[in-house]
């Protein structure tokens, strides 16, 4: 059906869809009647809200790292230590005939790695440094490929260098895009031990046979949004009240540990606007980079109120992001690609509207939400699904953020989330040499200028005239992502990765 035809079939079918209107007190998912779209396949509909059982905690959604990817240096870097873990753990007779440690990148960690810094956090890794410590002038440092470093590993001592790192095949039959093999290599060239670790986006990481974690079950069982609202309806508990629920039941621990996490990832993130508006020059890369956060925001102070808003949240959206392609510690939200566009409404929530600690932590439970439902039930790096699961991931957590910190209803921070995840559906991932800078810097302030839009009109408007539902647009994401062809999902071969590079 071209365009013109279907504009006719659904006006003439709009009395239909007038006497459907949404009730406000329903909390299950529900979209527009297929009858308002006569001619159109049965089979192209959504037929149920993804299933399954959230288990994510808030220290796996907002982890603090080194930038400027969390899956090219935050999870590396944890495979490496962990790796190194599981060595000190070896029979001494087995270190004893190592020569060697050998880390194999396939897929996007091979393709962009260097770009990304891998090579830097697997070494780092290995070095002993662990990734909300890391000490980021040491991975400066690490970039001298001609240096050797020696460290001591269960009584036996390894030479470190660039020799380490194999960059392997880029296209490959492993389970996940970015599979990093990790090995112990003995004297006759033979694996002594070997894990095959996996790093599926947002920092996080699991090996091949890896035992269950030591975790419990979550006390609120819900898989979407719309189990959620239920669950919330059924239940008369709040979101955060849910959010905390759970995470002390699945992480075993208690209401100070968490709000301690929470507080780490607010001051962090705020921490990375003020010093990124302090920092000038060029970034560090293969080709001329300018920071600007500072400048748009010296801009910012001259310009129309109007104006001055909009220069001034894009200038904080940029400082993180300019920050964490400097390699300094961000926290992944929900990547490390994508961090700077929640610190840009968490600067504007605490230093312009001036709301409450506790106003700041409910915000970042409704974004640890929309975080854990988009990760659960589509996915959250560029490398699977695309920019739209990054940037417009981090932006649809923004919205939900300023929008249930400030007051919103469940309904209407649900909206905001919606609103501004569906506005980022399609966008691919084509980082300029694979390096997050071109098109990421900038992207993160159009993230947080449309998450910012998004809580606008979600407050604005009646919710229950809301069409879409989080649950639907997660699955168009999905959807979507699926579809784009693996040179729009990291590798840094489509798109901007091309365009912008001369022949
Ligand atoms: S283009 Fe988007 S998804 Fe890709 S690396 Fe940059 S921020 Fe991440």
């Amino acid at each position: 059906m071209n365009r013109r035809n279907f504009l006719k079939a659904a006006l003439i079918s709009s009395a239909g869809v007038g006497s459907l209107l949404l009730n406000p007190n329903q909390v299950s998912a529900r979209g527009i009647p297929s009858r308002a779209f006569p001619g159109i396949a049965k089979d192209k509909c959504y037929r149920s809200p993804p299933q399954g059982v959230i288990v994510t905690s808030l220290t796996d959604m907002f982890k603090i790292g080194p930038g400027p990817s969390s899956s090219h240096t935050i999870a590396p870097l944890r495979i490496s230590s962990n790796f190194r873990t599981a060595l000190e753990g070896l029979p001494k007779d087995v270190m004893e005939k190592a020569e060697r440690i050998e880390a194999r990148l396939y897929g996007s960690l091979s393709a962009t790695g260097r770009g990304h810094r891998t090579d830097r956090a697997v070494l780092a890794g290995l070095l002993g440094q662990k990734t909300e410590t890391c000490d980021t002038k040491l991975m400066d440092e690490l970039q001298d490929t001609t240096k050797k470093y020696t460290t001591v590993i269960n009584g036996k001592s390894f030479t470190l260098g660039k020799d380490t790192l194999v960059w392997d095949k880029v296209e490959h039959n492993y389970p996940f895009t970015n599979t990093l093999i990790m090995r112990l290599i003995g004297k006759d060239g033979s694996a002594l031990f070997e894990r095959e670790y996996y790093s599926p986006g947002g920092g996080f990481f699991q090996w091949k046979g890896q035992p269950a974690p030591d975790r419990g079950q979550p006390v609120h069982r819900y898989g979407s949004m719309t189990e959620f609202k239920r669950l919330a309806k059924e239940k008369k508990k709040s979101l955060h009240e849910i959010m905390i629920g759970n995470e002390k039941a699945i992480m075993k621990t208690g209401d100070k540990e968490i709000y301690a996490h929470l507080d780490m990832v607010l001051k962090t993130m705020e921490g990375g606007v003020k010093r990124g508006l302090k920092e000038e020059g060029l970034l560090p890369g293969p080709f001329e980079m300018h920071r600007k956060a500072k400048r748009i925001y010296t801009q910012s102070l001259k310009a129309k109120s109007g104006d001055r808003y909009m220069q001034q949240v894009s200038s904080y959206a940029l400082a993180v992001s300019e920050g964490n392609a400097a390699g300094r510690l961000a926290v992944t939200a929900p990547t490390l690609g994508s961090a700077g566009t929640m610190p840009a409404i968490v600067y504007v929530m605490k230093n312009h509207m001036k709301l409450s600690r506790d106003a700041m932590r409910k915000g970042l439970l409704a974004a640890g939400l929309v975080g854990f439902l988009c990760k659960n039930n589509a996915g959250i790096d560029g490398a699977d699904v695309g920019c739209q699961g990054e940037i417009g991931v981090a932006s649809s957590m923004a919205a939900a953020m300023i929008a249930y910190a400030t007051g919103a209803s469940l309904e209407a921070t649900e909206v905001a989330a919606t609103i501004a995840l569906e506005h980022h559906l399609g966008m691919s991932c084509d980082p300029v040499g694979g390096f997050v800078v071109i098109p990421c810097i900038e992207r993160n302030a159009f993230g947080a200028i449309k998450a910012y839009n998004a809580y606008l009109i979600a407050t604005s408007e009646i919710t229950s005239q809301h069409w879409e539902d989080l649950d639907r647009v997660i699955m168009a994401m999905l959807e979507t992502g699926k579809a784009l062809p693996p040179q729009f999902r990291e590798l840094g071969t489509g798109g901007l990765g091309v365009t912008m590079v001369d022949c």
